[in-house]
């Protein structure tokens, strides 16, 4: 299944058509209602085969690359650090590929999505950590916590 984030395109018209699926049912889709945890248990099993997600339930996939930014080992949400080895590896674990070389190579390869790449991603909202971020995302105006000073991508 990790292999589907190497079709990033494919994957923004998956989220785009999910994303329509699920507005008429916004209105019964609440934070800690009944569906949530129909929801976390098929985000956990879904999104946890393709994308390793770590369940932060303040999803931007489709702003980075489609590659869960959660995954780097100092979970940066805004690009990579310094220290990127040479051949496109982690400093931290050197086996694995930098997440952001990842989620820039593939933002490159989505015409819908792609640009959002550029895009200053707010903290992440810790509040939200083991949450559904479909029902979320459906709610953000409500949920997601942003600091002083940040407004919401
Ligand atoms: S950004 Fe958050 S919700 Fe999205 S895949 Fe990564 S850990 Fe999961």
């Amino acid at each position: 299944m990790r292999r589907l984030q190497n079709r990033p395109h494919l994957l923004e018209v998956a989220y785009d058509a999910t994303e329509k699926a699920l507005q008429p049912f916004k209105k019964v889709l609440k934070p800690g209602g009944k569906m949530e945890k129909v929801f976390v248990k098929g985000e956990k099993l879904t999104k946890g085969m393709i994308f390793d997600c770590r369940m932060c339930g303040d999803c931007v996939l489709h702003s980075t690359g489609m590659t869960c930014p959660q995954t780097c080992p100092k979970t940066l949400r805004n690009g990579p650090c310094g220290g990127v080895r040479p051949n496109g590896h982690c400093e931290v674990k050197p086996e694995m590929m930098c997440v952001w070389v990842q989620a820039w190579g593939r933002s490159q390869k989505m015409p819908e999505y792609g640009k959002q790449i550029l895009t200053i991603m707010t903290p992440v909202s810790k509040n939200l950590a083991g949450t559904s971020a479909w029902i979320n995302d459906l709610n953000s105006d409500k949920v997601k916590k942003v600091p002083t000073g940040w407004s919401e991508e």
